[in-house]
């Protein structure tokens, strides 16, 4: 069981979706950079895509995205959706396969299915693809028949439903209502599509949840068969987030409450029979995901843990991340600006970083903690980091092995907190952050 140690988890750390991390993007990267990478890369590449709609918008929700109530606007997003496609194939070696495509947002099923059929069809025509892994986060309230039968048709086997809790009375805090039977609903239409890989996000630490409420909810997901479940903290973070104000700050559980639940969640789990993967994730052992942890395959980029093994992954839409090896590359925030510069045909790259060798290094150790839960550190980050990590080799957190850091079993709550001892970026932008749990 873990147990908790609040000094350890009292600065608040990044995700580590990417190292470094979004907090360190800067203007001197832009259009320039990412045509000459794209122009530099040969073998496989993933896509994202990503569809800044939602039928309607949660009141916890962090992302990019806004309500697809206007449909001029949403046509002419997909208008220079379909115009980043070209202008990205153009630039790209024509040896470059792509491998994985993943739709993100935003919910992808905020726009229409013929419109879903046409970003398909254009990825098809512009990449070199070859049974691609496909794969789509989704929104139950606005998953119909229509839909299902569309994701089916394109052979959509990976999806991801936001069901964050199963409780009514937390879905109202939290501004997303979808009773039980909708959830139900579309987890048997998505297996009737072919689905063989269904996640769940679920949360805990939301306004007014009991432990018996969180119980429910995985009870309930485990039963409903998800064969991957994302279990997050609630980050309530209104100074970054304003639409979180409408969330009642009062009735959020306190830190230790929130160490409770996730360690409860953990347990329950893994006793129904889930490997971790990761610091929050969970997956049947027969999902690749668990094969991947299993096999040390395990790897982390924007989409959290992932067994996608390509070194470039290419993002399209407003605020998406391209990641090369030497780069890190965001598109354009504002949809606006965004159509616009695709209106002019240029790539809407406007901020990121390069990354060094140094960079890179420290990337490697950060990655290894957190997917494999051990790195190998060279002595001179040896020198470094172990006497900040005193704290945590002296709770039993984590050990020294030869040249390997390894988390131990009751270190995983903390892994964020010991990979931020390799992050010399975390200097003073601790407000941008959540806590490790
Ligand atoms: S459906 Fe998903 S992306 Fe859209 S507002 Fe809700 S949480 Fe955010």
């Amino acid at each position: 069981m873990w147990t908790y140690h609040p000094d350890l988890l009292a600065i608040p750390v990044p995700r580590y979706t990417s190292f470094p991390t979004a907090a360190e993007f800067g203007e001197s990267v832009g259009a320039t950079d990412l045509d000459a990478a794209l122009a530099r890369h040969e073998g496989e590449v993933s896509l994202y895509v990503h569809i800044p709609f939602c039928e309607k918008i949660c009141w916890y929700c962090g992302c990019n995205t806004s309500v697809a109530n206007r449909s001029d606007r949403v046509a002419s997003y997909l208008d220079a959706l379909h115009r980043e496609i070209v202008l990205v194939a153009e630039r790209l070696p024509r040896d470059a396969r792509v491998s994985r495509i993943a739709f993100g947002g935003g919910s992808p099923n905020g726009i229409s299915p013929i419109d879903f059929v046409r970003l398909v069809d254009a990825l098809t025509v512009h990449f070199d693809i070859a049974r691609p892994v496909v794969s789509i986060e989704l929104d139950p309230r606005t998953l119909g028949p229509e839909w299902a039968a569309v994701l089916g048709t394109v052979g959509i086997e990976r999806a991801s439903l936001g069901v964050q809790t199963f409780a009514p009375v937390l879905q109202r805090a939290i501004g997303r209502v979808q009773p039980a039977r909708m959830i139900e609903n579309a987890t048997a239409m998505l297996r009737g599509a072919g689905v063989r890989s269904l996640n769940f996000d679920l949360m805990y630490g939301l306004p007014g949840q009991t432990m018996a409420d969180l119980e429910d909810s995985l009870d309930q997901t485990v039963a409903l068969g998800a064969d991957r479940i994302a279990l997050f903290g609630y980050a309530h973070v209104p100074h970054l987030v304003a639409r979180q104000r409408r969330i009642d700050a009062g009735a959020l559980p306190d830190a230790a409450t929130r160490f409770a639940m996730a360690a409860f969640g953990h347990a329950v789990l893994l006793a129904a029979g889930y490997v971790a993967v990761g610091f929050d994730h969970f997956a049947r052992p027969g999902d690749a995901l668990a094969q991947a942890t299993l096999t040390g395959q395990l790897r982390r980029n924007f989409q959290g843990f992932t067994d996608d093994q390509a070194p470039v992954l290419l993002g399209f839409g407003a605020s998406a991340i391209s990641a090369f090896p030497e780069l890190l590359a965001q598109n354009e925030k504002n949809t606006g600006r965004y159509r616009m510069m695709l209106s002019q045909d240029r790539l809407t790259a406007t901020r990121g970083i390069v990354r060094s060798a140094e960079d890179r290094r420290r990337g490697a150790v950060i990655g290894a903690l957190l997917c494999q839960g051990r790195a190998r550190v060279e002595p001179d980050l040896r020198r470094d980091a172990w006497p900040v990590l005193a704290p945590y080799f002296d709770a039993g957190l984590c050990e020294a092995d030869g040249e390997d850091l390894v988390i131990l079993p009751g270190g995983l709550p903390y892994a964020r907190s010991i990979a931020a001892r390799f992050d010399p970026y975390r200097k003073d932008s601790l407000r941008r952050f959540s806590s490790a749990v």
